[in-house]
């Protein structure tokens, strides 16, 4: 075995384990001459075009549009909207020279894009009828980040960020709701991942929105990683970029807003949710290769039916649409396949050899099953379609049951907050008075955060579990990524 296969246990170290696991699956590397950046490679960039079809359709069949803005934003539009200027200005790279010659203005490079948005808004937007305008783009962003883990964080990544203006603050919010439900059901759904829906905090929302909804999932060491957001932006951007609109009764106001992004971290958070020791461990409906078919053939003379079989097999999952591959590759041993492919997140292994044509069988290994089926070769297609469906929903059951196994709902007071995080990392479900100085206090000395306000369960039980006032909510505090 190769030193570029070995993967470390999550036992013994998580967070190498997950940097093993990106470069065992062969997803991403570290683009070593551009700081902070990254090279997604074709097998995570596959993953990465799967989970842009399944949102796409979403946002399509919600009434949105896809456009395209300008990388580039005049710096002087960044400064519009002071808060959105103070919380972006420390991540922003800047244009300053181009074509040889040093800008009158300088751009910044999108960190996102509400801004340069905004601008075009207020060219398009004239009447009520006009509105609601819906529009999504797929892009990169760049936020210069000191300290980056391929996928998690880095200097540039892709994204969507979704963009509607309004006529009414109502449906605005309606809008901001049923994006924040189109993620959470995509995260449950589609990438098998439970999610906590909820309401970030003053202190934790957008720069510049009113308020920031987000979901929240638990990862494999009991971090956080916020998945996804939908920010209620009220008329902030409306004002600062002059998006005005005649409403019915003639009276000219301000547009109400909303933007709504996930990133490429969603492919962090598949990673840490489901892979194991083994390497990556995908849901079927997110997997590039669902099932791979390996032909087992020792003697020169049994090669001829046996691929004739794997080939036939082939075209029958494929012809029923089942992302499947054939390796057909003569220079590798089978057990080198199953090796690569398990490592890869290959849902199901199909062996075929000569006993199995012997036998009228084949062999069918799934990544998160104990053993090999042995499954007569004329139900095969029906096999793998049910055990595709059945790993699709063992995968979001199994992380649920794991997350919900590390939420800690009985502690009263602040020594049992700190002591629980200074030993171990799980979701803490407990009172909150609301107030900003508890909220920095148990983020300085525990570098747990308050994740959300979780839109179900947030009835306060109890008094605050920082300072004994009276609690406001009940919220989850986590170390997060
Ligand atoms: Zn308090």
């Amino acid at each position: 075995m190769d030193d570029k296969e070995v993967i470390t246990p999550r036992s013994k170290d998580y967070s190498q384990w997950y940097l093993d696991v990106v470069r065992a699956a062969d997803m991403a590397e570290v683009a070593e001459v551009v700081k902070g950046c990254m090279v997604i490679k074709p097998h995570g960039y596959a993953i990465w075009e799967k989970i842009q079809r399944e949102l796409d359709d979403r946002f399509k069949a919600t009434g949105h549009h896809n456009a395209y803005f300008p990388l580039l934003i005049p710096e002087s539009f960044m400064r519009k909207e002071a808060d959105h200027v103070e919380g972006f200005a420390p991540e922003v790279a800047v244009v300053t020279h181009a074509g040889g010659k040093k800008l009158e203005e300088p751009y910044v490079i999108r960190p996102t894009s509400e801004t340069i948005i905004g601008y075009f808004f207020a060219k398009w937007i004239e009447s009520w009828r006009d509105l609601p305008l819906k529009v999504n783009q797929w892009a990169n962003v760049m936020r210069w980040e000191m300290r980056t883990r391929l996928f998690l964080r880095t200097g540039e990544f892709l994204w969507q960020e979704g963009h509607t203006a309004h006529d009414n603050h109502e449906e605005a919010k309606e809008e901001v709701m049923r994006m924040l439900d189109v993620y959470a059901d995509f995260a449950e759904n589609v990438m098998a991942m439970p999610v906590i829906k909820g309401q970030k905090s003053e202190h934790e929302k957008f720069a510049g929105a009113v308020s920031t909804f987000c979901i929240e999932a638990m990862m494999q060491d009991g971090k956080a990683l916020q998945a996804g957001t939908s920010h209620d932006l009220g008329q902030n951007f409306g004002k600062a970029f002059d998006v005005t609109f005649q409403n019915k009764e003639g009276k000219l106001d301000y547009v109400w807003q909303t933007s709504w992004g996930v990133s490429t971290r969603l492919i962090g958070g598949l990673i840490m949710t489901h892979s194991d020791d083994n390497g990556l461990v995908l849901p079927p409906k997110l997997a590039p290769i669902q099932a791979v078919i390996i032909p087992v053939c020792q003697k020169e003379a049994d090669k001829e039916r046996v691929m004739a079989a794997a080939n036939a097999l082939f075209s029958e999952l494929k012809g029923a649409g089942v992302a499947v591959k054939l390796d057909d590759r003569d220079y590798l041993r089978p057990g080198a396949k199953y090796y690569e492919w398990e490592r890869k997140g290959v849902c199901l292994r199909i062996e075929l050899g000569p006993k199995d044509l012997d036998k009228n069988q084949v062999v069918i290994k799934g990544r998160i099953a104990e053993k090999k089926e042995f499954i007569p070769r004329e139900n095969a297609l029906n096999v793998v379609l049910n055990m595709l469906a059945d790993m699709q929903k063992e995968l979001l059951s199994r992380a649920k049951a794991y997350r919900d196994a590390n939420i800690v709902s009985d502690i009263a007071d602040y020594k049992g907050l700190s002591d629980l995080f200074a030993k171990e990392n799980k979701f803490v479900y407990a009172n909150w008075c609301g107030s900003p100085a508890c909220e920095a206090k148990i983020q300085e000395e525990n570098k747990a955060t308050i994740r959300c306000i979780p839109l179900i369960g947030s009835e306060p039980t109890g008094p605050c579990v920082c300072c004994g006032g009276e609690g406001k909510h009940r919220v989850y505090i986590a170390k997060s990524y």
